[in-house]
């Protein structure tokens, strides 16, 4: 289930290793010894992000991004009435009103976890990241249909859609990568208003046994490292 936050959703890719153990595979008791089938049907309906200590605000939602959607506690200021109940168009907008009125852009860019802006989108992490290194590219545009979004915009998506390919695979290193849109809620989407197109790199194993049991995720990075990294590789990457 995806969750909006100052980012939202995680695409609907399925790893081989969940698919291999749910119901009805002739594995689906191999691979869990003594716990009972109803349980670990229960327990892959859903999946979690196990943090490091210092991200615990994440899980209990002290940081509170989605009190009013996509905007972090350190850009308050952002006017209440200003609301425009989406996390892509609150967040950056609260990151500009932010900057305007005397916050370091660096400072204001990173509360919302920005990466790059371009003519037509900018780039953000994933505040609930399926994997390391999840970032969403977001058109300005509040445009819930790819088809009906202005071409000039679709093309840069795609163009930046490279860009995000070469920057996660230098950093990165990843064995394979999903980039990928869910349009409508049904399809999966926390933020069905607002389109925007997932990249995320995979590894091979990267489902582990945590994916599998304990329908969690380790993440061996804290956002604020991923941020940096790309950050940095995409603006080597635009100057090249
Ligand atoms: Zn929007």
């Amino acid at each position: 289930m995806d969750q909006p936050a100052g980012g939202c959703t995680r695409p609907h890719t399925q790893h081989p290793a969940t698919r291999r153990n749910q119901p009805g595979n002739s594995q689906d008791t191999s691979d869990f010894g003594v716990i009972a089938r109803p349980v670990w049907v229960a327990i892959l309906t859903r999946m979690d992000r196990l943090w490091t200590p210092w991200r615990y605000n994440y899980i209990t939602g002290q940081d509170e991004r989605t009190r009013r959607s996509g905007v972090p506690r350190s850009l308050d200021a952002w006017p209440a009435e200003l609301d425009h109940h989406c996390v892509f168009c609150n967040m950056i907008a609260a990151a500009d009103y932010a900057i305007a009125h005397g916050m370091p852009q660096q400072q204001a860019e990173g509360a919302i976890y920005l990466l790059a802006r371009y003519q037509y989108c900018y780039l953000c992490l994933n505040a609930y990241p399926y994997s390391t290194g999840h970032l969403m590219v977001v058109p300005y545009a509040h445009q819930a249909s790819l088809a009906d979004l202005p071409e000039p915009a679709a093309l840069e998506m795609m163009r930046l859609a490279q860009r995000v390919e070469r920057c996660l695979r230098s950093v990165y290193h990843p064995d394979g990568l999903n980039f990928g849109l869910n349009l409508g809620q049904a399809a999966g989407a926390g933020v069905a208003g607002h389109l925007h197109l997932h990249a995320l790199p995979r590894w091979t194993g990267d489902a582990n046994f945590m994916t599998a049991i304990a329908e969690t995720r380790v993440l061996p990075e804290t956002l604020e490292t991923t941020w940096s990294k790309l950050r940095a590789a995409l603006a080597a990457d635009s100057a090249t």
